[in-house]
């Protein structure tokens, strides 16, 4: 999939809406539009890489600004104590749709491994 078609890449360039949560130079956490728990969101790079395989593409301060991302929303939503789910699909048996990488950040109730 090219960048031109990424829903994910539209999203970074403001071509497409969403509910943004925080956004840095290269990093962008937004709401997830198919929430499934109380607290949904998705962090991503704002470089399209399509997953893990290729986070050797991003430079190391993304892949840990990424982390840290991860932890600054689940407080910023009010989550990091109660505890949250970080999660990212890889490839078909995840179930991954979009082939931008993104973790989900998900809390807000209690969460079962599937
Ligand atoms: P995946 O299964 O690829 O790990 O998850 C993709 C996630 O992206 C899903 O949870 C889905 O609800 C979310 N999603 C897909 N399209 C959009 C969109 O256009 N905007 C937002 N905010 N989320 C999206
Ligand atoms: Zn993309």
């Amino acid at each position: 999939m090219s960048e031109n078609d990424c829903v994910f890449c539209q999203i970074v360039r403001g071509e497409m809406d969403s509910e943004v949560v925080h956004d840095e130079e290269e990093v962008l956490a937004f709401q997830d539009i198919g929430g499934q728990a109380p607290v949904h969101v998705l962090v991503i790079p704002k470089q399209h890489i399509s997953s893990l395989a290729e986070i050797g593409d991003v430079s190391d301060g993304v892949a840990k600004r990424l982390l840290e991302v991860a932890h600054e929303v689940a407080k910023k939503m009010d989550v990091a104590e109660s505890g949250y789910a970080f999660r990212i699909n890889n490839g078909p048996d995840s179930g991954q749709e979009v082939f931008h990488l993104h973790a989900h950040v998900m809390g807000g109730r209690k969460l079962e491994m599937p």
